[in-house]
C-alpha cells in the first residue's frame, strides 16, 4: 500500500482528517468494508496517494440498503415534522459553512481545481442548495382537484417520499453533487445511499461527519465509496431500492436505465452534453470573448454543461477565434493550491489520457490546433492545455462526443437564418445547454425556444442557482435537478378521493 504524501500548505484540519483511513458510513457508524479492502485516492496535481478509503462492495450495499431501509419505514425520520427536517438541513449548511476552507482545500486536493474556485463556487453553492431545499421540505403540497360531479366526492392529491433512494455521483464538483443529490432527498423524506466517485470520495465522507454533527437519525444517510462496476452496479440493480438518481456518463446511465429494469425503479439521469455557444455579429464582442472562454474553460472544461461547440458569426469569426484563444493562452495552469493558478490538472490518469487522445483525433482528422493540444507542467500531474480547435467538420469525433476536457471547436457561419442557426446547434445526440451571444434580445429568444436543450443562456454560460431547474433534453438525461422541480423526483403522487 503506498503511503499518503500530503501538502505542507494543507490546513492542520485537513492534514488530521486525511491522516486516517476513511471507511464507509453505515447506520451512523464509520465501518471498514466487509471485504477488508481498501482504495487509494490521488491528487491528481503529483498522482501521488492522498488517502486510503474503505472499498464498498455488494455486501456493504446489502448492509447499507437494509439500514436506509429500516429508517425509512420505521425510525424517526418517517415521524419527523417537515419542519424538523429542515431545521436539520439548515444545521448542516451552517456547519458547512464554518468549515469551508477545510472542504475547499479537499475539493482542490481531489479533484485538482483551483482552491479559490471551490471556496467561491462549490462549497458556497453547496451551502445555498441545503438552505434551498431546507425551506422546501415544508412546502411540498397538494392539491385539491375540482370533480365534475362536485357533490358526490372529495378529491385531493398528496407527495410522499419515493423511499430509499441510491444516489451514484461523478467527480467533477465532487461536494456540489452530493448537495445537489441529497438535499431534495431529505427535504422530501427519503433515505440514502450516496456512492461518491471513486476519484474523489473525500468531501463526501467529511459531509458524512457533518451529517451525524447536525443530528440527522441513524441510517439517513449513508455514504458508500467505491468503484462504479461493484458498488455503483450493485445499488443500481438492488431489489429493495425504491429509486435511483445518477449524474454522469450517458455510457454508464443507460447501464443505470438497465439495471433499474429489475425492479422497475424509478430513474433520473443527468448525463452528458455538447454544447453551443452561438455567437453573432451583433453581440457584445468584449463580452462574449471572455464568455465564450470561460463557457469551455471553466473547471478545465470538465463540466457537463461546457461550451464545447463554439459559433461565430463570420463577420467576428477571426476577432472571436483569436479572442478565445488569447484567453486560453493567459490561462495560467498548474496545481489547484497555488495561488496563482486558474486552472487544475484533469481528475486522473485515465481522463488525462481520454481527452489527449480526443486532441489526437482531432489532429488527426485535420483540425487545426490554434492554442494548446499538449500537456502542460513539468510534475507528474494530470495537465492539458487549454486547447482552441478550429477548421473542425460537424463528422468529426471532437465535435460530436463530449471530450470532457478544456477542448473547444470553433466553427464559422454565414447566415442569420435563426432556424438554420437551430438545426446546427441541435446537431449531436445531446440536450443539456446552450448559450446565445447577441444584443438584439427578440432573436435571442426565438433561439432559445429552437434550441432543444434544458438550459439556455442568454449573454451568459455557466449560470446556476439552486432555483433553476437542470437537466437534459435527448441523451442528456431525464429528469431535472434542483428548482422545485426536483422534488417530483423525489416523491410520489397520491391521488385520495372520499365519496360524500
Ligand atoms: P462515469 O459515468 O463512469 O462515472 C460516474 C459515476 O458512475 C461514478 O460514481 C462511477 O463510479 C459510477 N459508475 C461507473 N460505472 C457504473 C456502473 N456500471 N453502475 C453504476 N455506477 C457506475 O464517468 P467517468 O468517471 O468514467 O467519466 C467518463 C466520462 O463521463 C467523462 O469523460 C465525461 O464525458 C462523462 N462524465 C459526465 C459527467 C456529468 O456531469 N454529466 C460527470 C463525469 C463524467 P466510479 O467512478 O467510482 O467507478
Amino acid at each position: 500500500m503506498e503511503a499518503a504524501i500530503l501538502d505542507s500548505r494543507l490546513s492542520d484540519a485537513t492534514t488530521a482528517f486525511l491522516s486516517k483511513n476513511r471507511r464507509l458510513l453505515i447506520n451512523d457508524e464509520w465501518v471498514e468494508a466487509a471485504s477488508g479492502k481498501t482504495f487509494p485516492v490521488y491528487n491528481p496535481a503529483t498522482g501521488q496517494v492522498l488517502a486510503q478509503v474503505a472499498e464498498a462492495d455488494t455486501e456493504d450495499v446489502n448492509r447499507a440498503v437494509a439500514a436506509a431501509r429500516q429508517a425509512f419505514d420505521e425510525g424517526p425520520w418517517r415521524r419527523m415534522t417537515a419542519s424538523r427536517r429542515g431545521q436539520l438541513m439548515w444545521k448542516l449548511a451552517e456547519l458547512i459553512e464554518q468549515h469551508l476552507e477545510e472542504f475547499a482545500e479537499l475539493e482542490s486536493i481531489d479533484n485538482g481545481k483551483p482552491l479559490s474556485v471551490a471556496r467561491v463556487a462549490d462549497v458556497p453553492l453547496t451551502v445555498d442548495m441545503f438552505r434551498y431545499m431546507g425551506g422546501w421540505a415544508t412546502k411540498i403540497t397538494g392539491e385539491t382537484l375540482p370533480w365534475s360531479r362536485p357533490n358526490d366526492f372529495l378529491s385531493y392529491t398528496m407527495r410522499e417520499p419515493v423511499g430509499v433512494v441510491a444516489q451514484i455521483i461523478p467527480w467533477n464538483f465532487p461536494l456540489l453533487m452530493a448537495a445537489w443529490k441529497l438535499g431534495p432527498a431529505l427535504a422530501t423524506g427519503c433515505t440514502v445511499i450516496l456512492k461518491p466517485a471513486e476519484q474523489t470520495p473525500l468531501s463526501a465522507l467529511r459531509l458524512g461527519e457533518l451529517i451525524q454533527e447536525a443530528g440527522f437519525p441513524k441510517g439517513v444517510v449513508n455514504i458508500l465509496p467505491g468503484y462504479g462496476e461493484t458498488a455503483g452496479a450493485a445499488l443500481a440493480a438492488h431489489n429493495d431500492v425504491d429509486k435511483v438518481a445518477f449524474t454522469g456518463s450517458t455510457e454508464v446511465g443507460k447501464l443505470i436505465v438497465k439495471a433499474a429494469a429489475g425492479n422497475l425503479k424509478k430513474v433520473s439521469l443527468e448525463l452528458g452534453g455538447k454544447s453551443p455557444t452561438i455567437v453573432f455579429a451583433d453581440a457584445d464582442v468584449e463580452k462574449a470573448i471572455p464568455g465564450a472562454a470561460s463557457a469551455i474553460f471553466f473547471n478545465h472544461g470538465q463540466c457537463c454543461c461546457a461550451g464545447s461547440r463554439l459559433y461565430a458569426h463570420e463577420s467576428v469569426f477571426d476577432q472571436v477565434l483569436e479572442g478565445v484563444s488569447a484567453e486560453a493562452r493567459k490561462i495560467k495552469v498548474g496545481a489547484g493550491l497555488d495561488p496563482e493558478t486558474n486552472m487544475g490538472p484533469l481528475v486522473s490518469e485515465e481522463q488525462f489520457q481520454r481527452v489527449t487522445g480526443y486532441i489526437d483525433a482531432g489532429i488527426k482528422e485535420g483540425a487545426r490546433v490554434v492554442t494548446g493540444g499538449k500537456k502542460a507542467g513539468t510534475s507528474g500531474g494530470y495537465f492539458v492545455e487549454p486547447t482552441v480547435f478550429t477548421n473542425t467538420r460537424p463528422t468529426m469525433k471532437v465535435v460530436q462526443e463530449e471530450i470532457f476536457g478544456p477542448v473547444v471547436c470553433a466553427e464559422s457561419f454565414d447566415d442569420n437564418d435563426l432556424e438554420n442557426m437551430a438545426r446546427r446547434a441541435n446537431d449531436s445526440l445531446y440536450g443539456l445547454a446552450a448559450s446565445i451571444w447577441t444584443k438584439d434580445i427578440s432573436k435571442a429568444h426565438k433561439l432559445a425556444r429552437l434550441v432543444r436543450s434544458g438550459t439556455v443562456w442568454i449573454n451568459c454560460h455557466n449560470v446556476f442557482d439552486a432555483s433553476l431547474p437542470f437537466g437534459g433534453y435527448k441523451q442528456s438525461g431525464w429528469g431535472r435537478e434542483m428548482g422545485s422541480e426536483v422534488l417530483n423526483n423525489y416523491t410520489e403522487l397520491k391521488a385520495v378521493t372520499a365519496k360524500l
